[in-house]
Formats: C-alpha cells, structure tokens, sequence
C-alpha cells in the first residue's frame, strides 16, 4: 500500500470551504481527512502544506496536445505535463492532429499511451480524448460515434474547424443524443470570417488586417443553438469569445436548449488592442475581441451563464509565431498560467470570489460531461492540487513543461501557483519551490 499525508492545509471544494485539516491518501484514494487526521501517520511522503490551500484538480475540456503528428509543438508526454502543472488532474485532448482522431484504433492508442506516462507517477495528467465529428475534419461524412465512444472517447468535436453543413451538424446531434455523448462546436460562420486574422473593428481597420466580425460567430452559436433545441443533443459551444454570441447563448439557455458553453483565459482578459504589436502569439481563432466584449463575458461569468473555463491550450513552435500575422497559426499555449492568470485579474480584482472561479474549472466541467462532481472527500480519487494563494512569481516561458515556451503574458507577475499536483494519489507536479 502507498500512503501520502498532506498536513495543515485549508480545504475548499465545490460544496465551500471545509476549514483547516490534513488529508490521508491511500492507494490513489482519499482515505481521511479533516484536523489532525495526519497527525503521526506514517507515510511514504509526509507533504507540509504550511494553510495553502487543497481542492480538486482542475479539469480542462479543451487542449490540443498535437499528438499524434505534431509532436514537434506538443506531445502527450509534454502536454499532460504542462497540464499537471497547471494543476490540472483531467483533460479532454481535441481530435485535430495529424492524422485526425476520427478512428477508434486511434483513440485506444492514445488511452494507452496516455495511461503508461502516469505509471509510476511520471508526472502527466490523466487524458479524456475526443474525437472528431467528421472523418478527416472534411465536414462531409460522420465517424463512427459508438465504435469512438467504446474505444474511450469522451466527446464529439471538429473544433479547429467549423461544422460549416447544417445537416451535417444535425446528423452529429441525434447521432450523439441517442449515445449520450457531449458535441463541443467551434462555432464560426466560415464564409462571414474570411480569411480575418483579427476580430473585425477599430483597431483591424487602423492596421489595415483583414478583421473577422462578431457576427461570424453569433450566427453559428444561433445555428447550433437550435441544432441544441431540434434534437435535444447536448451541445458544448468551445471558447465563446464576444457579447453577441454571449447574448445568443442566453437567449438560447433561456428557452430550455440543451447548450453549455465556454470561455477561455485569453478572451477573458486580452483584447484586440494588443495586435497593435503586431505579435502573432495574439493571434487566436476566435479572435480577441474589444474591452467591451471582455467586460461582458466577465459580467456573463458572474451572472453564471458560463459553464467552464477550458483553455483552449494550443502550443505552436516559435518558428511559426514569428512569421508574419497573415501566415502564422491560430492559438497560444496557456495551461500552465490559466490559474494563476485568472486568480490574480479576476479574483484578487475583486470582480470574481474564488470560489466561483474554481467552480468553472472543477465541477462546470464536470457537469458539462455528466461527470460526478470532484469533491474532497473520504472514497474519492485523490486527485489534488495544492495552491499557493500568497506567492507571487513572474510568468516564465522557459519554464513551461509545454514545448511552447513563449507566452502573452511572459513577465507578468502573478499569484495562484499550483504548488504539487496529485494524481491517483501520485505526485504528478510539484513546483520547485516546493521541494524541500
Ligand atoms: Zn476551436
């Protein structure tokens, strides 16, 4: 049997705060906790957590890991690292790598290889792949759902591309519906984004680059919503970026449609201001919208319309963010700061309590997939995350476990860290400061 004390944290959860005590972990379960359960106990490793505070590990339903493929931007091995040190105990990987997770062979592969980095606790976060909708991302014939979903598949998305056929989407919904599996969009409307490289407005007109407009994205949201509606499907809307999409999503929630959604830490709190730079790290799809936008997502978040926070974690090689904005990639690597980034501009802000915040990356997530909700509690997994809430450190790129070692917050002093990462009751993370 293993067994690893925590001693002295503050305990919080989905359910609120717990007070102070230790945590007992047991064969990768948590076996006791509460004041003074640790007291005296031997252990394989005693862990002093010194009142920093211990919940669930976050759960992430959108990262792309570039595996199989594109190893040379990310791999799993790299990506469910950076994920553990982002304090993440679960993730959802996205199907589109090269070739495209859109069989069932291709799945297992993942799983496995997934679940032999965590022998031994390796340091990895455990992985939930999804597949593709469409064979090859073409958007023109179905995968197989149910061989996908048996295989481990946990959700249904071409994120990266749009559904662009209507029917298609359909087909996908009653197909999904009737297997109980989660659709995440990427819901752009292909033909009203063009080739825009940045969200369409004052400051794409001022720098003369082709802008992509709210309504690219509001008029597809709308197409899915009803998709939601028609079928009864349980449709996921991935990185929901501006108030018009917003906006529609609630219209939608309102009528009973079966719709979540997202947002991510970049559209949280970068705007398009920052492509005055000219830096394609802040090239992301969908684009950074206005101050405005940001300030009503954040309003939308505490209003409680948003269902999770996934980051959207999509690592490139430098080489590619340093070509010109019209050439390079969309995304940017962020899975190892979205806690702290967050933490520090919304909570320590004052404009989100902490509680809220970790509700959108523990169980928002959770009930998105019908997972049960991470609770510290005798029984459950022991999959943890220690949070030093007082450190403040610098953003350094060169440290990412991610292969993507460059970030748009490089520099920024935040507060927030992940101090160790538990998985399975196996240390999958922990921060160097934390090493004694
Ligand atoms: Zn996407």
């Amino acid at each position: 049997m293993s067994r690893l004390v925590i001693l002295d944290a503050r305990l919080v959860d989905g359910s609120g705060e717990l007070g102070r005590g230790d945590v007992v972990v047991e064969d990768g379960r948590i076996a006791a906790l509460g004041e003074g359960v640790g007291a005296g106990v031997q252990a394989d490793r005693t862990v002093l957590a010194g009142g920093r505070t211990l919940t669930p590990a976050l759960i992430d339903l959108h990262a792309h890991l570039r595996e199989p493929g594109q190893e040379v931007k990310e791999d799993l091995a790299s990506g469910l690292a950076a994920a553990a040190a982002g304090g993440f105990g679960t993730v959802v990987s996205m199907a589109n790598t090269s070739p495209v997770v859109d069989e069932p062979g291709l799945v297992a592969d993942l799983v496995a290889k997934a679940d032999a980095l965590r022998v031994g606790g390796r340091g990895a976060a455990r992985l939930r792949p999804a597949a593709s909708l469409s064979h090859g991302l073409r958007g023109q014939a179905l995968t197989d759902f149910a061989a996908l979903q048996a295989a481990g598949a946990v959700m249904i998305t071409d994120d990266g591309i749009p559904v662009a056929d209507g029917r298609l989407m359909r087909s996908a919904c009653e197909y999904a519906r009737d297997l109980g599996l989660v659709v995440q969009t990427h819901s752009e409307d292909p033909s009203l984004r063009g080739d825009g490289v940045m969200n369409e407005g004052i400051v794409s007109q001022e720098l003369g680059l082709p802008g992509n407009p709210t309504a690219a994205e509001a008029v597809m949201v709308a197409r899915d919503c009803e998709v939601a509606l028609l079928t009864g499907a349980r449709v996921h809307i991935a990185h929901v970026s501006c108030k018009r999409a917003m906006q529609v999503i609630e219209h939608y929630k309102a009528l009973g449609a079966p719709v979540t959604c997202e947002v991510t830490p970049h559209h949280l709190t970068l705007t398009d201001e920052a492509l005055r730079s000219f830096d394609p790290v802040f090239k992301v799809a969908p684009p950074l919208r206005t101050a405005d936008d940001v300030a009503y997502l954040r309003d939308a978040v505490r209003r409680g319309v948003v269902d999770s926070i996934g980051t959207d974690h999509a690592p490139h090689t430098r080489a590619e963010k340093e070509l010109d904005l019209g050439s390079a990639p969309f995304g940017l690597p962020n899975i190892e700061v979205a806690l702290p980034l967050l933490y520090t501009r919304l909570v320590l802000a004052g404009e989100l309590g902490e509680t809220d915040l970790l509700r959108l990356l523990q169980d928002g997530p959770a009930e998105v997939m019908g997972w049960p909700a991470p609770r510290l509690e005798v029984g459950a997994p022991a999959d943890l995350v220690l949070i030093d809430l007082e450190d403040e450190r610098a953003v350094e790129p060169e440290r990412f476990r991610s292969k993507a070692k460059f970030s748009p917050w490089a520099g920024e002093r935040l507060r927030g860290w992940p101090w160790l990462t538990l998985i399975d009751g196996e240390v999958a993370f922990e921060a160097p400061e934390a090493v004694v």
